[in-house]
């Protein structure tokens, strides 16, 4: 008899094993024709700057609408397209996309609004890599200064001889770089301090903790401390709170990026540009995340 029930626990977990693997193999498949059939897309997610309140960026997040298993995300489908050489045409497809798009909306509002794309590792070792970055911009008109190209540390430290050159060729084109999700790798700020980084975005999970305290985490607090006397500008991501915004907002600088201040959504609903609502007036009415 106890035999039985573990068979049939064993068999529970084989499919429930099957049908992801099933799954990951049709969507991988599928994956191959989402950019000729038009599957994918770009939300924008607003930086802003804690001082003045502004949207000074939005960050591209790519999206796929699949027919038949609707929104995937990226956190899935990446590492598939990474998996099967698909990411750099993935990746040069969405860079391409976001600039045009933004060029367009900054040219019709005449906007000072920069953008943020994310990066792949395998990117970085795309020789085709800095080629493609200068004429997405030459294409749409988007000033190298207005696009920031975001990498994570990991993506960086795996084989820093390997990719610094490559950060340097970017930030010839005049383009800057952010390293993002920072605090979830290995890499210290000391280490980072020899790249040619601009930008540091705090990982999420250092500000979820926040939300019983009345001072933000030591950790925090060094962290964007730090990066100031680098010379690092320093985005919080993950703000879903108000009060998560006041801590961060009493150090007096910096940028933030959150549910709080906006969900990714597409590009037409990002106006109007709502500043940050002054302390203790609810957040503009949302929708929810895409
Ligand atoms: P990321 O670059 O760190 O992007 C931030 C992620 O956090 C986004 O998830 C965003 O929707 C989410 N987020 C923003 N604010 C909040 C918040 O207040 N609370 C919570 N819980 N989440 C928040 P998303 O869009 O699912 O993207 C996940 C990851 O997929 C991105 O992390 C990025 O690493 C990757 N990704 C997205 N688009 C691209 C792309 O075009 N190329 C590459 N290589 N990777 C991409
Ligand atoms: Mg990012
Ligand atoms: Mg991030
Ligand atoms: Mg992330």
């Amino acid at each position: 008899k106890a035999k039985a029930g573990g068979g049939r626990r064993y068999a529970f977990f084989d499919v429930e094993l099957r049908q992801r693997v099933q799954r990951h193999m049709v969507l991988e498949q599928d994956l191959h024709h989402a950019v000729a059939q038009d599957q994918l897309w770009v939300a924008y997610q607003p930086v802003v700057d804690l001082r003045t309140g502004r949207t000074v960026a939005v960050e591209g997040l790519l999206r796929w609408r699949h027919p038949v298993h609707g929104t995937v995300s990226p956190g899935e489908f990446i590492p598939l397209a990474e998996e099967s050489e698909l990411i750099n045409s993935l990746g040069a497809h969405m860079l391409r996309t976001a600039v045009r798009e933004l060029a367009a909306m900054r040219e019709r509002h005449r906007l000072e609004l920069r953008l943020h794309a994310n990066l792949s590792p395998r990117q970085l070792e795309d020789p085709g890599l800095q080629a493609t970055v200068q004429q997405a911009l030459a294409d749409s008109g988007l000033p190298a200064r207005a696009l920031c190209l975001e990498l994570t540390e990991n993506a960086i430290m795996y084989d820093p001889a390997a990719t610094t050159p490559v950060l340097h060729a970017l930030r010839e084109l005049g383009v800057s770089l952010a390293i993002d999700d920072f605090g979830t790798g290995h890499s210290s700020l000391a280490q980072l301090r020899r790249l040619p980084f601009d930008i540091l975005k705090i990982d999420r999970s250092f500000i979820t903790d926040l939300e019983d305290s009345d001072e933000l985490d030591v950790l925090v607090t060094s962290i964007i401390a730090m990066a100031h006397t680098l010379g690092l500008t320093v985005v919080t991501e993950g703000i879903e709170t108000a009060h998560q915004l006041d801590l961060l907002r009493d150090l007096g600088s910096g940028q933030a990026q959150g549910y709080y201040l906006g969900k990714p959504a597409p590009i037409e609903e990002l106006l109007p540009f709502s500043r940050l609502p002054p302390r203790d007036e609810p957040p503009p009415a949302e929708s929810g995340p895409q």
